[in-house]
Parts: structure tokens; C-alpha cells; sequence
């Protein structure tokens, strides 16, 4: 890529890439560099929390912690525009739709880390905390109308009936930009 096409900036959970010009769809973003370690060194930097580290195969794994590595600020995410491919023996980062200017760079890390790190259930990436904000708002909202109106038995029920579900419930009263002051 001429000249660099991305930025390491503040994001919401520390630093994070982000796009300052259009980056087309399947263009190479930055490779994952770093000194080669074999499993055993991998699993004693693992036990000490190294975050940075990727699985290139079964016998070699990346230490990504060096600062020139700058893939390593990329964050991970749920619904990525990024995806890392192996290329030449080594991982390049590459984008899978069109990003924006502006636009935060992600990829998904994978099963393994979210095993290890998301073992309390919660993911911290943009996408699954502005559906943790939406449930929020949603339950803070159904508690507002079950007081407001019949009090605690309607709310019970409802409250069983999206567990039934399983899926979000239909927003039943006005849109939101219709009630905020
Ligand atoms: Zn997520």
C-alpha cells in the first residue's frame, strides 16, 4: 500500500488502527511481525499474559509484541472489516469489505481468544457493547412502562416471554428519537 493508509489511535479500549483514507476491499493493511517462537516459548508468554501472541501453524507461533509490529494494535472484533490471511509463510492483515476514513480497523481473533479471554461472557469490542447498550436501554425502558403501567406481574411476564424467545422483542411503543427530550 502507498503511503500508509491507517493510523494508530485512541479507541474505545485502548489504542486501536484506524483508516485516514479509503481502503478498498482485499488490500493488504499490515503484516503481523514479529520473532518466531516455538511452543514451549509460546505457552510460558501466554502464562504470563502476553496478549500479542498468533498461532501462524502447528509448530510456529508470532510474538507480536514489538512496537514495529503495528498490526498488533488492530482490535479484535465481532463483525470485522479485516481478516488475516497467511502470505509468504507469515500473517498479513487484509481488509475484507471497503473501510472508510475514520473507520476502526478489526478482525476477528478467533475461538482461542475468545476462550481465554471473554471467559466472563463479555466481549468488549464496538459491536457487542452497542448491543450490550441496546439491551440496556431496552430493559431500562421495560421496567419504566411495566411500573408506569400495571406494575409488577405485567413485567414478569414479559420479561419470561423474551427469554422464550430468545431473540430481541418487537419495540412496541414509539421510536426512541420520537420520545427523547
Ligand atoms: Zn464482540
Amino acid at each position: 500500500m502507498p503511503r500508509r493508509a491507517f493510523r494508530i489511535g485512541r479507541s474505545a479500549t485502548g489504542l486501536g488502527m484506524f483508516a485516514v483514507k479509503p481502503i478498498k476491499r482485499a488490500t493488504h493493511i499490515a503484516a503481523y511481525r514479529g520473532p518466531l517462537l516455538t511452543d514451549e516459548e509460546s505457552e510460558r508468554l501466554e502464562a504470563r499474559n502476553n496478549r500479542y501472541l498468533f498461532t501462524l501453524n502447528s509448530k510456529w507461533t508470532i510474538n507480536g509484541s514489538p512496537r514495529y509490529n503495528l498490526a498488533r494494535y488492530i482490535n479484535h472484533s465481532c463483525r470485522p472489516n479485516a481478516k488475516p490471511i497467511t502470505r509468504n509463510g507469515g500473517i498479513v492483515i487484509v481488509s475484507t469489505r471497503r473501510i472508510e476514513p475514520g473507520e476502526e480497523i478489526t478482525y476477528d481473533y478467533g475461538a482461542d481468544y475468545k476462550y481465554f479471554f471473554f471467559s466472563k461472557g463479555r466481549c468488549r469490542c464496538q459491536h457487542c457493547r452497542e448491543k450490550a447498550v441496546r439491551k440496556r436501554l431496552r430493559l431500562r425502558k421495560e421496567r419504566h412502562s411495566a411500573k408506569t403501567k400495571r406494575g409488577g406481574r405485567t413485567s414478569a411476564r414479559r420479561a419470561a416471554g423474551v427469554r422464550n424467545n430468545g431473540k430481541p422483542p418487537h419495540r412496541k411503543s414509539a421510536p426512541r428519537s420520537a420520545r427523547a427530550g
